[in-house]
């Protein structure tokens, strides 16, 4: 793996931009980790014309494969993506197949529905996948559990993680989970914490927590953990929890939120949200945003257009709205680095009602 390195540019209220220099190229941060539903429904040319950096790739989807991952090849030329690509081992899947009696110290064994064979998912495998796959960063094995499972299940999770950080490498990020509770996510940080990692991969605070609740844990994780090293935040975020978590302090932030809100006919128009599929928009000719610069906006396709397209069920309908709306999510990143760099963090926050940063 090629040497990475991040350099903090400016600091404001708790945010912070930087610089990360990877693959010959100078990334400016915070940005978007476009994650897999993005990158399963855009071509990567797509996602990189509208303004995407990052993309996430998981391990797991691979080696459920059963074959070999050089089989696969190395992901940027399988994907034509010239970007930055971040591994996970991406457990989740495997621990919602696991019984209870298959999480186990040196892995999880599942049932796989769709082969019908009992497999083991191991440490070793999840990293060394994401290594022959090409990612430049890779993320370190999780025991993943449910925000809202009992504490003993939590802190289960936390310990174990902790043990499986491994000796430490070059690109690594540590995984951090806990759920919502603080003395049990303090065990996964204080380890991650220890090591010698290129950042930090919170994990478990997603969509399923309240947004309140989410802005005051994603402040309380950034007290635990040190300074320097990217802080990835990991989950499928909305359109607001990227904003927020950017304002925060992360780094780097997950989100499939263009492509989840496209498929329900939803688009963004600067702190709105546009339901394109209501019936008032049958006569309306507008686009969707007039003072955007996406393909979309450009080519003036209409929003009663659309919403012929979402009442047929159309593909396309979807489709354009995903472009509008991955758009939109690259310029908010854009302007939240921006507002960082000079200073009104408090600007941008308050225009999009969010209150409850410190
Ligand atoms: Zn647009």
């Amino acid at each position: 793996m090629e040497k990475i390195n991040f350099t903090i540019k400016h600091r404001a209220r708790m945010g912070r931009t930087g610089q990360l220099q990877v693959r010959c190229q100078a990334l400016q941060t915070p940005l978007v980790v476009h994650a897999g539903l993005t990158v399963k429904s855009l071509l990567a040319q797509e996602i990189a014309k509208l303004g995407g950096q990052a993309i996430k790739q998981e391990a797991f989807d691979y080696w459920l494969s059963g074959t070999k991952a050089a089989e696969f090849g190395d992901l940027h030329q399988r994907l034509h993506w010239s970007g930055l690509i971040i591994g996970d081992p991406g457990t989740s899947q495997a621990y919602q197949w696991a019984k209870p009696r298959g999480k186990k110290k040196d892995g999880v064994r599942f049932h796989d529905p769709q082969l019908g064979q009992l497999k083991f998912y191991t440490p070793e495998a999840a990293l060394e996948w994401q290594k022959e796959l090409g990612c430049d960063f890779v993320t370190s094995f999780d025991r993943w559990s449910d925000y809202y499972a009992p504490v003993d299940d939590l802190k289960a999770a936390a310990t174990q993680t902790a043990s499986w950080l491994g000796k430490p490498t070059d690109g690594i990020l540590a995984s951090v989970v806990g759920g919502g509770l603080k003395r049990v996510r303090m065990i996964s940080a204080q380890a991650a914490s220890r090591q010698s990692c290129a950042g930090y991969a919170v994990k478990g605070i997603g969509n399923n927590v309240k947004l309140r609740e989410q802005v005051r844990l994603l402040q309380e994780v950034l007290t635990m953990l040190p300074e320097q090293g990217l802080h990835y935040l990991t989950g499928n975020n909305s359109l607001e929890g990227t904003l927020i978590a950017m304002l925060a302090g992360y780094d780097l932030v997950d989100s499939d939120c263009a492509v989840v809100e496209a498929r329900h006919h939803v688009a963004f128009v600067q702190t709105k949200r546009l339901h394109l599929d209501k019936q008032h928009f049958v006569t309306d000719q507008r686009p969707i945003d007039a003072s955007c610069q996406c393909p979309v906006c450009q080519a003036g396709y209409s929003r009663s257009y659309l919403h012929q397209l979402c009442g047929q069920g159309a593909a396309l309908g979807d489709r354009l709205l995903m472009v509008h709306n991955l758009y939109t999510l690259n310029q908010l990143a854009s302007a939240a680095r921006q507002a960082i760099s000079a200073d009104v963090v408090h600007d941008l926050a308050a225009k999009w009602a969010i209150d409850e940063l410190e």
